[in-house]
């Protein structure tokens, strides 16, 4: 008798020390699992929407509107689970030397760890794409290897005027800076600038493009602003000699 009694519990303290241990490490499994699912999820979501943006390129120079629509389905695809969700980076159609209608999207993102004592918080993840644009037959290119678009080239930055002028120019040049540039309309553009009163760009949509002078105020303004007469875009070097751009005279394209 004495003996059958011990053994049950032997039993049941085992029992209550593995069982927890057991479950724990099975929910942390099965939370793992979750943890890959959303970020399949969110990579499915980004692809499919840089494929639309790949296909929309016999249409558009630039869909405007990409950043904010894939922000938006993302999250309402995996609302719950993303924190600090951004586009941070949108290359659209960029070219270097023969290999031209490139398109890169990075989404930066973190995955909230809703376990209880968990020591991380929040795990960070960048999901990036590389593909081509779709431009029809006409604009055919050789498609750079995926080995080609991962490699950082030591590449340099001009500024030029791409309505008018065949000089390329470096970011000082006295040609330059008193006209504005062109960027994309985003939170990081609405924080350092304010709207310009005139053309009122405040209401346009994140994504849009707009106008900034870097010398005179710190306003931002439509395309169509009576200031903006001419701007300026940064370009690549070997993009901007490809395009037949030489450089200027004053400054020499530094
Ligand atoms: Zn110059
Ligand atoms: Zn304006």
């Amino acid at each position: 008798m004495r003996t059958a009694n011990s053994k049950r519990g032997s039993f049941t303290l085992e029992a209550a020390i593995f069982l927890p241990i057991f479950i724990i490490s099975a929910l942390t499994v099965a939370y793992l699992i979750k943890l890959i699912a959303v970020q399949e999820n969110v990579f499915h979501a980004l692809a499919d929407e840089t494929r639309k943006a790949a296909a929309e390129a016999v249409f558009t120079p630039y869909p405007l509107f990409f950043k904010g629509d894939a922000v938006k389905r993302i999250t309402e695809e995996n609302g719950g689970e993303l924190e600090n969700l951004r586009i941070a980076r949108f290359d659209y159609r960029y070219g270097i030397g023969e290999y031209t209608e490139q398109i890169r999207v990075t989404a930066d993102y973190d995955i909230g760890v809703k376990l209880p004592a968990a020591v991380i918080r929040d795990i960070p993840v960048s999901d990036t794409i590389l593909c081509r644009a779709f431009v029809g037959a006409d604009n055919s290119a050789a498609p750079m290897s995926a080995e080609e678009l991962e490699e950082e080239k030591d590449s340099r930055t001009v500024w030029i005027f791409p309505r008018s002028g065949t000089k390329y120019h470096g970011e000082t040049c006295s040609y330059i800076v008193v006209y504005p540039k062109e960027l994309i309309l985003s939170d990081n553009v609405r924080k350092q600038y304010a709207p310009c009163k005139l053309c009122d760009p405040g209401s346009m949509p994140a994504g849009s493009l707009v106008y900034c002078f870097r010398s005179a105020g710190k306003a931002f303004h439509r395309g169509d602003c009576t200031s903006v007469d001419r701007y300026v875009i940064p370009i690549e070097l070997e993009e901007a000699e490809a395009k037949g751009y030489t450089p200027c005279l004053k400054c020499g394209g530094y």
